[in-house]
């Protein structure tokens, strides 16, 4: 069987001639007649439900890949669509005025109501398609398989076939090369392997952090931007940047480290200074800290300064612990005729005596965790949750 990748068919040819049967429910052709939608043993079209034939052409209005249709070459000039017939009904339905999407207003708009830039956008769109040629037989085998045990294309694959062209194959060569030695050592910052393009994935999407788009559509952005560069310099070397700054600063390279968001800290931190040993030290002290709940925080922390205690999710005090606490405190307040915070007790208000329910206070650690205080019950203090707040403030 051979099968060819075709990414130059737009909207606009595909859809030409389309005609929809309403009484059968199918897309009948396109391709100028060449291509039959709904061969016989093909489902009706079942995404007129107002949602899932409405998603695609939101996606499109998004840039984003619809995925992979396959057509079976029949003979010459001749085609079936073996896979895709939903989706590609549901376009030649929306530009044959069959159905309203929302606009970013809100408004139903009909294609025909559409602004002239959504409406060039949409019939501009290349849809990527395979076209398979060979047995009918094998190739209904050979579909079934892809769909059994196939592993889809993930997203940078995809958006690598969208996207082709010099610029990719340049990308690839660099940081899809199962054979490339600095992998090695990408690895320690980034997750996921060469061959399914995550490290391709990660270098676009630390470049792209200027671009405006929403967080999912930058890459495309980026991609479809720089996709006949014949160099890919940028992104080779905001890539290395990144790299370099994080492995100068971290010299022990840890587990945790893999996947962080080293395009985020880069652009965040690069303009201060770090000791590098004193980082290192830093870096084994919370490791060991038995309270560090988080480890993938440690780095951000120090970047930040040490200020930032969320990022390290530190252990809090257990409610069996609290329960111990909150009990032995109240009795203790209740002989003295004070109020069970310890803080109220010492104020002036009319709180200096109030009582306070377990489900109205909060564990405080005595001696911070932050001064080496442990989470455990002879550094826990029960407080109001007021007072806990304004403590936890400081
Ligand atoms: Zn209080």
């Amino acid at each position: 069987m051979k099968t060819t990748l075709r990414t130059d068919i737009s909207i606009k040819e595909l859809c030409k001639g389309f005609e929809y049967n309403a009484s059968e429910a199918k897309g009948l052709f396109g391709l100028s007649g060449k291509l039959t939608i709904q061969p016989e043993y093909q489902r009706n079209y079942i995404y007129a439900d107002g949602k899932r034939d409405v998603a695609v052409i939101q996606s499109i209005l998004k840039g984003y890949p619809l995925g992979i249709i396959y057509f079976n070459k029949t003979a010459k000039n001749k085609f079936e669509v073996l896979d895709g017939q939903q989706r590609i009904t549901s376009i030649g339905r929306f530009l044959a005025g069959l159905f309203a999407v929302k606009d970013e207003n809100e408004m139903e708009q009909y294609f025909d109501g559409l602004a002239k830039n959504q409406q060039t956008l949409i019939l501009n769109t290349k849809l990527l398609i395979y076209e398979c040629e060979g047995e009918e037989t094998e190739i209904k085998q050979w579909f079934k398989t892809i769909n059994i045990v196939g592993i889809p294309l993930n997203e940078q694959e995809l958006r690598n076939a969208v996207y082709s062209g010099p610029f990719v194959t340049k990308a690839k060569e660099k940081f899809s090369n199962t054979l490339n030695t600095n992998k090695e050592e990408w690895k320690a910052y980034v997750d996921g392997t060469a061959n399914r393009q995550d490290f391709l994935e990660c270098a676009l999407d630390w470049v792209s952090r200027k671009m405006k788009a929403k967080d999912k559509d930058k890459i495309d952005e980026y991609m479809s931007k720089h996709r006949t560069d014949g160099n890919i310099k940028e992104l080779e070397t905001y890539f290395n940047s990144v790299i370099d700054w994080v492995s100068g600063i971290f010299d022990d390279v840890e587990s945790e480290m893999r996947g962080l968001e080293w395009g985020r800290l880069y652009e965040t931190y690069k303009g201060k200074s770090y000791d590098h040993k004193k980082v290192a030290k830093q870096v084994k002290e919370l490791y060991a800290d038995p309270y560090v709940k988080s480890r993938k925080g440690v780095f951000e922390y120090i970047l930040g300064g040490c200020k930032e205690k969320q990022l390290l999710d530190i252990r809090v005090f257990d409610e069996a612990t609290k329960k111990a606490v909150y009990t032995k405190q109240t009795m203790a307040a209740d002989k003295k005729g004070i109020s069970n915070c310890p803080l109220c007790a010492k104020g002036t208000n009319a709180n200096k005596t109030k009582k306070y329910s377990l489900a109205e206070m909060d564990a405080d650690h005595v001696t911070a965790w932050s001064k080496g205080g442990a989470t455990t019950l002879t550094n826990c203090e029960m407080l109001c949750k007021t007072h806990n707040r304004s403590k936890g403030n400081k």
